[in-house]
């Protein structure tokens, strides 16, 4: 019985690896669906529950970032150790920014207060201009209806 036990612990780990190699390759946050789409897109045999605690166990184990997309759905991207991100909290498009005035502030104020092995992420969330143009669309076919 432990033997069976180490066959399936060691495919779970093969199959986490797996998640979180194709998680690494994404350019955005991807919900849970959209990552396991993509990996039996690609001819991987894996089920959408494996994907689901993968992401659970990386995001707890630090090597794995979640936020929420617009509907609720958590939606997953890979974690750096330095790494900035502006997020749109419609659509959850990322893109990467440029963090180094940031990360030397983080580093004088760690060593103000004697921290070590200091790691960086940071979100700024807005409205890309896709979604703006969008809102601003159907604000204006409002005012068009009022006005008629
Ligand atoms: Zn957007």
């Amino acid at each position: 019985m432990t033997g069976s036990g180490a066959r399936r612990s060691r495919y779970e780990t093969r199959q986490r690896r797996a998640v979180l190699a194709e998680l690494e390759q994404a350019a955005q946050f991807l919900s849970v669906q959209a990552l396991h789409a993509r990996m039996t897109g690609a001819g991987q045999k894996v089920a959408l529950s494996t994907v689901y605690r993968a992401l659970r166990y990386y995001t707890e184990a630090g090597q794995a970032t979640a936020v929420l997309g617009p509907n609720g759905e958590r939606r997953y991207r890979r974690a750096d150790a330095q790494g900035g991100y502006l997020v749109c909290r419609r659509c959850t498009e990322t893109v990467p920014i440029d963090l180094r005035v940031v990360l030397a502030w983080a580093a004088s104020v760690a060593a103000e207060r004697a921290f070590s092995r200091v790691a960086v992420v940071v979100f700024v969330t807005g409205v890309c201009r896709r979604c703006a143009l969008s809102t601003s669309a159907r604000s204006l076919a409002r005012v068009d209806s009022d006005t008629v």
